[in-house]
């Protein structure tokens, strides 16, 4: 049943060849007790490890059941060890760190059995070798004896035909030996045994026959299995084989004729009997052809089903007998394997994360940084949007985005609105002034143009008239040590201001009360625009004619200019904080006034006027008009209301709203119905540039002015005043020519509400994408296209260029691009930290297979394939890869928590990662 033909084995080591074996010709009967003999070094093992299939010979040809193994694939092999051969070794060769059940399991965990057969089965095997009761234990809190013993019942578990057996007793007391041996002689009584030994008395004792090997050749063979008796081996399991199909044919013959004469004789009357016993009887004749089949045709058994000869390993799928193990066990294999040395899976693990930390990292925070651009992109829209202006100064930027960058922290009070000092700011910049120009002709076709941009892309839009209206608002003012206000006009406010700050040594200054000309603005139409980035703080948003709203930057504050300007502060209180900017010894900390009640700021009372009523026509050339700067005797004019107080919300950064004072639409219509035709619109309007420029020249006065009065020191001062805002320009060129470098004055045709064509018009996208499309919009009208507007055609000679601002498209698209190079470098550096982890856990995976070549080795022996050692090692990597990828995700997500908490402690960005 077992043969080896000319049998050699060459062991090449360096250029040298050991010949392990030298042509070996042995049979081994079915069921015998062979003891190989020979002094160490002999070929013994070889001999087994041969004949086991865990080595190759080198020539000749291995016999099972008269099959030769020359063809033998690694898969046949495999299912050769696992089903038909059972090992045992000198050294026991069980994993540690498992349990003696597992151990024993092991081999029929890689034949594929279902887990409760395989416990059942190892359960028996081990109480088989009188190991009851113990299955839990690991095999180093159990002696040699119990060991082998374990071994033992591993290598019967699946019930081999043949038992090698390595030295069994080798490492065992003469005791422990004898209740071994005992146990291997008892198991050799069914099957084939074959053991190697040096030890010639135990041969002698228990086995039946004794193999004497010296040098790779037998020397001497007591119980040979000749030809003869293989023959007769054959022909008798032959016999036995022909008996057995001759009783089944019997068998099943008599069986199909009963049911037949049962089905015939009516016996069966149910009808569902019937049909059971007719599906029977199929079952019962298919058999019985299949069972014939087994017949040569002279009614002898075929060959291949003679006991033993049935088992020839079979490969491929359906097959019952094959050797796997499945990746879960594999799996948890690895898991145990791991648990033996926690210390180095976890560092190998957390080392394997870092790499993966700082990718996800990275990614993490440039995610977060794009999330909180995009955010703020939309937030800046509402900031900056599309502009296009008759002319732009930009100016008025610089004085506002000091009011968000010169700030201290500033507490909270309800009720109470704090003053930001920009005579602070401008003090510390007196240095800083610098103008920027743009000029656009907006016509009415421009405005009609405009105004029909698809409104799916537009948040809202904004069409500022540009008017000066502080020349018509009149509010009480407090001069030097003053009880009772005088109603006053707030250029004229502005004009004391200039004047009292020129008297003092600190002229230079004056400029800048001048520079700030906005002071009372328009607000947009669209309240539900507004409402979407300003929370109101008191009352209500403004949007009757009458109704006037505040709007206070970030930390609930006003400037102390604008609040001067609109004569909140008294003289005295507004000197007072020139004298504590500049150091000056006349500073009286107790008239220190920096925050205003909600009440306060909501009970002053303004009243316009309009301009036939504040500008009277003189008649003569050089001051075509006088202006009244008091409104004593002015009668009825329209009261304006502050109604509301607005703050802007916390995610919003800029707004569509600066801080100050803001009037209303109806407010704009008002005023452009009582002075479209007004004297001084209608004046200005017929200048070739439309405005006109007041000053002193070397002939006098000039433009249009008017008388005042203003008090410093406790004096009284009669001064001339013009009417319009600072041109620095026209300063410069008058004083030039006039040889005396003075203020000069502009006010325009646009200012008195002399045209109903807007200054201005701001266009806020919906969100940065939707800006492109306005955008696009927009350069229509510098195309050469005919366009439609309002019904009419209005081809392209007919329209002017128009250049729009829309200044963050270039500065955001500059720090996307600066964000993708950063992340990129950023990701490429931290991707080489994963590369040295995959490295390190290559080099630990090599490690291991060095540290678990007993394992595999036994995992081989007991018929697991190169592939389930594969799966062993490919487990133990996916669980630490796991488990790096895990723990960096775990941490990464920990990092992103505190990065965030901290980044959004220190700033407004809320999720930085
Ligand atoms: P025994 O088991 O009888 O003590 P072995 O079968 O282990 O002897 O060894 C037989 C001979 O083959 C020895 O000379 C040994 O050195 C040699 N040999 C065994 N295995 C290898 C191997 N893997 N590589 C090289 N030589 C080997
Ligand atoms: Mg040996």
């Amino acid at each position: 049943m077992l043969r080896l033909s000319k049998i050699t084995k060459d062991y090449k080591v360096a250029d040298q060849t050991v010949k392990a074996l030298k042509g070996l010709n042995i049979s081994f009967r079915k069921s015998e007790f062979v003891s190989v003999l020979g002094p160490s070094g002999c070929g013994k093992t070889t001999l087994l490890n041969i004949i086991g299939g865990l080595d190759k010979y080198t020539s000749g040809d291995l016999f099972i059941n008269g099959k030769s193994t020359k063809e033998f694939k690694d898969a046949d092999w495999d299912v050769y060890r696992n089903h038909r051969i059972g090992f045992i070794f000198q050294s026991y060769n069980l994993i540690p760190h498992q349990t003696i059940l597992s151990n024993v399991e092991l081999a029929l965990t890689i034949a594929g059995i279902g887990k409760n057969e395989r416990t059942k089965r190892a359960k028996q095997a081990l109480d088989k070798v009188g190991l009851k009761n113990q299955y839990g234990k690991k095999p180093n809190q159990l002696s040699g004896g119990q060991c082998q013993r374990v071994a033992i019942a591993r290598a019967l578990v699946n019930e081999p035909e043949i038992l090698l057996a390595d030295e069994p007793t080798g490492a065992l007391d003469t005791t422990t030996s004898e209740q071994i041996m005992q146990l291997i002689k008892e198991i050799s009584k069914d099957r084939l045994v074959i053991m190697v030994t040096h030890n010639p008395d135990i041969a002698e004792e228990y086995s039946t026959r004794i193999i004497r090997l010296l040098d790779g050749e037998v020397v001497d063979d007591n119980n040979p299995f000749t030809t003869e008796d293989e023959k007769a081996e054959v022909a008798a399991l032959r016999k036995e084989a022909n008996d057995n199909l001759k009783e089944k044919e019997i068998e099943l013959t008599q069986k199909i004729e009963k049911l037949q004469n049962q089905l015939k004789s009516n016996e069966i009357t149910d009808k569902k009997s019937q049909i059971e016993a007719k599906n029977q009887l199929k079952l019962l004749k298919k058999e019985l052809k299949k069972n014939n089949a087994k017949f040569e045709k002279d009614g002898t058994v075929k060959a291949s089903n003679i006991a033993g000869e049935s088992k020839k390993p079979r490969r491929g799928k359906g097959s019952h007998e094959k050797a796997k193990m499945s990746f879960w066990t594999a799996f948890k294999l690895s898991v145990q394997s791991l648990f033996t040395k926690k210390g180095r899976t976890i560092l190998t693990s957390i080392a394997g994360a870092i790499g993966i930390i700082g990718v996800s990292l990275v990614l993490s925070i440039s995610c977060g940084v794009r999330t909180y651009i995009n955010d703020m992109q939309n937030d800046m829209l509402s900031g900056n949007p599309i502009t296009i202006s008759q002319t732009a100064t930009d100016l008025s930027a610089m004085l506002n985005s000091a009011t968000f960058t010169e700030k201290a922290e500033v507490i909270k009070k309800a009720g109470i609105v704090n003053v930001d000092s920009v005579i602070e700011y401008l003090v510390s910049r007196s240095d800083q002034a610098d103008t920027f120009t743009i000029s656009n002709t907006i016509t009415k076709d421009y405005v009609d143009f405009v105004k029909k941009v698809p409104s799916e892309h537009v948040a809202s839009l904004y069409l500022n008239q540009g008017l000066d209206v502080t020349n018509n608002i009149y509010t009480s003012f407090f001069e030097e040590g003053a009880t009772e206000g005088e109603n006053i006009s707030l250029s004229a406010i502005k004009t004391i201001y200039t004047s009292v700050l020129k008297e003092t040594k600190y002229a230079q200054y004056a400029s800048f009360v001048t520079s700030l000309n906005e002071i009372f603005m328009q607000a947009p139409t669209d309240a539900d625009y507004i409402m979407s980035q300003y929370n109101i703080l008191s009352g209500d948003i403004a949007t009757k004619e009458n109704e006037v709203m505040i709007v206070v930057g970030r930390d609930r504050e006003l400037t102390d200019l604008v609040l001067a300007q609109l004569g909140y502060y008294t003289q005295d209180e507004f000197m007072n904080i020139v004298w504590r900017e500049t150091d000056d010894e006349r500073y009286d900390a107790s008239l220190d006034k920096n925050e205003f009640s909600f009440e306060e700021l909501m009970g002053k009372e303004f009243v316009y006027y309009p301009n036939n009523t504040v500008f009277t026509r003189t008649g003569v050339e050089a001051t075509p008009f006088t202006y009244t700067p008091s409104s004593d005797g002015f009668g009825e004019g329209l009261k304006l209301k502050v109604v509301g107080i607005l703050e802007p919300k916390e995610e919003t950064s800029y707004g569509c709203l600066q801080s100050g004072f803001f009037y209303t639409q109806a407010l704009v219509d008002h005023i452009l119905e009582e002075n479209l035709d007004s004297e001084i619109a209608t004046y200005l309007s017929a200048l070739p540039d439309k405005s006109i420029t007041s000053g002193f020249s070397q002939t006098g006065a000039s433009g249009i002015t008017y008388l005042y009065s203003y008090k410093y020191n406790g004096e009284t001062h009669q001064s001339v005043g013009f009417v319009g805002s600072a041109n620095a320009m026209a300063s410069l060129m008058m004083g030039f020519f006039g040889g005396v470098s003075l203020d000069y004055y502009t006010i325009t045709a646009q200012q008195v509400g002399g045209t109903d064509v807007p200054y201005s018009i701001s266009i806020y996208p919906l969100d940065f994408e939707h800006k492109d499309f306005v955008r696009d919009y927009l350069d229509k009208w510098n195309s050469e296209e005919t366009l439609e507007i309002n019904g009419r055609e209005v081809a392209a000679s007919e329209r002017e260029d128009i250049t729009y601002t829309d200044n963050i498209s270039i500065i955001i698209s500059m720090v996307n691009s600066m964000i993708d190079i950063v992340t990129y470098a950023l990701i490429g550096f931290t991707a080489l930290s994963l590369v040295v982890s995959c490295v390190m856990i290559a080099i630990i995976t090599y490690v291991s297979v060095v540290e678990r070549t007993k394992e595999i080795g036994i995992i081989r022996s007991l018929g697991g394939r190169k592939r389930d050692v594969g799966y062993l090692f490919n487990a133990e990597t996916f669980i630490i890869g796991l488990g790096s990828g895990l723990i960096g995700i775990g941490v990464t997500y920990l990092l992103s928590a505190i990065a965030n908490a901290i980044v959004s402690s220190v700033s407004m960005i809320s999720r930085i990662a």
